[in-house]
């Protein structure tokens, strides 16, 4: 295959999954990107430039991973599916700055992953899988601390916008804040349906996810600092008082009173209005209280 003909081209793309007899799984979220132009999104949206290094996650047939080794210097793509990799040895035949690993992402450590193939520099991560496995591997890599400068990422719609949204805003909760807490998220674009072959049932967005150093709120412990969070918006309807006190925390309602008092915040105050900073005060007044 010629690096010219392009697999975002809907005929090019039929060509090569015909002369290799592919069929789309749906388990494995098999929906194939067909719009250069969001792949264009993409690369922009990680500020590629030719010294990155960047992993994929689920290439596919290589439509996304030809766009990234053009634009940047090594990409190691890991795909789960073994049909997919004479395919992938096929479209990416004319790159020799890419490497394909056949693994399933989940079995894999990506730090041990970065050291024997990046020299344990920081890398940027790209992805687009199966939508119900891309919030449980986007929380692992931030919790495991991944060696990773930004992850630019395929998720549907009002995930992304759960992702970014404020304080007192309606898609605001216990997700935002457990990805705020790590990184600074940004909506790239939103992705029609149609730009994929087959066609998904869900509208999806391109979102960035630019990796702190530290955390952005220091917090006494991190576990309770996420328990806290959980416990604020396990009941949404209720106040933040009576949705923490029921959510087996440990603390009193008058205790969680004196301290939303001593924080200066309305006790009849929802999860939903709190920053993620007034969370890591209550988290850290939790556990001086509970190691007194
Ligand atoms: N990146 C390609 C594109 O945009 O056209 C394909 C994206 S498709 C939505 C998802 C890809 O992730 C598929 O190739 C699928 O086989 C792969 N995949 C699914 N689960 C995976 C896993 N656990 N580890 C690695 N790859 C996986």
């Amino acid at each position: 295959m010629n690096n010219i003909d392009r697999l975002h081209s809907p005929k090019v793309m039929k060509d090569i999954l015909s002369k290799y007899g592919f069929r789309f799984s749906k388990g494995l979220g098999q929906n194939f990107l067909i719009d250069g132009n969001i792949l264009d999104k993409i690369c922009d949206g990680i500020n590629l430039g030719k010294e990155d290094e960047v992993i994929e996650i689920g290439p596919g047939i290589g439509t996304l991973t030809q766009a990234l080794a053009e634009r940047s210097k090594k990409v190691v793509a890991i795909e789960i599916d073994k049909k997919l990799i004479p395919i992938l040895g096929d479209t990416l035949s004319s790159y020799d700055n890419v490497e394909i690993v056949n693994s399933d992402v989940l079995k894999l450590d990506l730090n041990e992953l970065i050291e024997e193939k990046f020299e344990n520099k920081k890398v940027k991560l790209a992805a687009n899988l199966p939508y119900y496995i891309t919030t449980p591997i986007i929380m692992k890599l931030l919790e495991d601390k991944v060696n990773l400068e930004s992850i630019i990422v395929m998720v549907q719609k009002e995930v992304a916008e759960r992702m970014q949204a404020s304080p007192g805003t309606k898609a605001y909760g216990a997700l935002s804040i457990a990805v705020q807490y790590y990184c600074n998220p940004e909506i790239v674009t939103i992705v029609p349906k149609n730009v994929f072959i087959p066609k998904p049932n869900v509208d999806s967005a391109v979102i960035r996810l630019d990796v702190y150093d530290k955390p952005k709120v220091k917090v006494k412990d991190e576990k309770l600092f996420f328990n806290v969070v959980k416990g604020a918006f396990s009941h949404r309807r209720k106040t933040l008082l009576n949705s923490l006190s029921a959510s087996g925390i440990g603390v009193s309602k008058d205790q969680i009173k004196d301290m939303l008092d001593n924080l200066g915040i309305k006790e009849n105050i929802r999860g939903e209005k709190l920053s993620i900073e007034d969370m890591g005060r209550l988290s850290d007044m939790i556990y001086e209280l509970n190691n007194k």
